[in-house]
């Protein structure tokens, strides 16, 4: 259950999606541009400082309200919630195993929004497969030197931040063992070498980036032992895919949202169009899943605030509401017939946004692994 506050936080925020976002969105994305007001915006509500408790920010929601937060952001433009997941995931990290030097260096710019951060998991060999990451860190001195290149960060240029997945001891057994997490700032040795097109996302940059020699102090390391680096992201991943699942659920909203209005409008054979069995069959499933899908989020969300381990409830949370966001955006360019298909509708974007949610913080196919595996831990059978 969400406090009174938090609920008036929702609201709070969905009036600014009605009156901010709603009106620009479509432009901005046709224009690619990135949306510094609308940016703004959700700094002044400390949208940013989400994840951020007292003394450092101005008070954390939980993790069920983030889930409302995120799915009221992404009903309005799917990149706002993009702009905001891997900065929320950082914040969370440096909470959670940063030193008392790395919270207060970090946690009170995090909270504003002054500065931003992003997650560098991903290397142009592959997302999935991490620990055969070749990005490596060094130490020399009391410094790392870091060589390797990360692909596909979201936020790469407006985030003064870097949480960057790297191996401190390439040759440890297993590799996990030799992945740690550094809190990379940008400088000399790190270049944004090229900004990646994309199917959706439009407005805010996806970015490739190179590390030649760069060298960062002793105390960039997440925490005080290398080594540690993966099971703190995995750690960290569990909110992102809650994150992402509530991006599918604002993305599936919307689209649900414009075709019952459609619906209504729209006449063929001398009646509105939902009275028609089919269109009327595919609003009732749009919206049973959807409320499916947003449940299993919030109990994730929920079981998350517990301080559970929670790997396979994001997992779930995510698969099942990124593919259901998918199926109702494609309902909903049936609904919408020819319109659905045209630029100077909304659904067409949808439809676009919808399988970054499939893929990003982990793909479907790796969700179903981590699922399968709890399911089989849990459930082992006498030997
Ligand atoms: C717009 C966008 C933004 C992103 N932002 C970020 C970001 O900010 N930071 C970041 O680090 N990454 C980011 N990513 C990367 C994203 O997390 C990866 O694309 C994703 O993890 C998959 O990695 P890959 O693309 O290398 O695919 P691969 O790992 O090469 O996988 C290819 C295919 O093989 C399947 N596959 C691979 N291994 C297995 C397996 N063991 N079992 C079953 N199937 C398997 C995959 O599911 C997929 O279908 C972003 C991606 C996109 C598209």
């Amino acid at each position: 259950m969400l406090s009174t506050e938090e609920y008036d936080f929702v609201r709070v925020v969905q009036r600014f999606v009605d009156s901010e976002v709603k009106p620009v969105a479509h432009d901005l994305e046709a224009g690619d541009v990135y949306p510094e007001k609308l940016i703004d915006g959700m700094k002044e509500l400390g949208i940013y400082g989400l994840a951020v408790p007292e003394p450092w920010g101005f008070g954390r929601v939980s993790a069920a309200c983030y889930v409302l937060v995120t799915e009221e952001l992404a009903r309005g433009w799917m990149s706002l919630s993009g702009a905001m997941g891997g900065h929320t995931v950082v914040a969370k990290l440096i909470l959670d195993f940063g030193t008392q030097e790395q919270k207060d260096k970090y946690l009170p710019r995090l909270a504003t929004g002054e500065l931003r951060a992003t997650m560098a998991l991903t290397e142009p060999g592959g997302g999935s497969d991490l620990q055969a990451m070749r990005t490596v860190a060094h130490a020399q001195d009391d410094e790392y030197v870091i060589n390797g290149s990360k692909m596909w960060i979201s936020n790469a240029r407006h985030a003064g931040l870097v949480a960057l997945l790297c191996k401190t001891d390439p040759s440890a057994e297993p590799a996990h063992k030799g992945i740690s997490l550094l809190l990379v700032e940008k400088g000399e040795g790190l270049t944004v070498s090229r900004d990646l097109h994309k199917l959706g996302y439009k407005g805010v940059e996806t970015s490739e980036l190179v590390f030649e020699n760069m060298r960062v102090p002793a105390q960039a390391l997440l925490g005080t032992a290398e080594g540690e680096g993966f099971a703190q992201m995995m750690r960290g991943l569990e909110i992102g895919r809650i994150q992402v699942a509530a991006r599918a659920l604002g993305v599936g909203r919307a689209a649900l949202e414009d075709s019952l209005r459609y619906a209504q409008e729209r006449e063929s054979f001398g009646k509105p169009i939902w009275k028609h069995q089919s269109i009327g069959n595919y609003l009732a499933d749009m919206a049973t899943k959807l409320e499916a899908a947003r449940q299993l989020t919030l109990f994730a969300a929920r079981r998350y605030d517990d301080g559970a381990r929670v790997d396979m409830e994001a997992g779930m949370a995510k698969l099942f509401a990124s593919e259901t966001a998918m199926e109702i955006a494609l309902n909903a360019v049936r609904i919408h017939g020819g319109y659905g298909y045209s630029s100077e509708f909304d659904i067409e974007r949808y439809f676009r946004d919808a399988p970054l949610m499939i893929v990003g913080e982990g793909t479907n196919e790796i969700q179903r692994n981590v699922i399968v595996k709890q399911l089989i831990g849990r459930n082992p059978i006498p030997r």
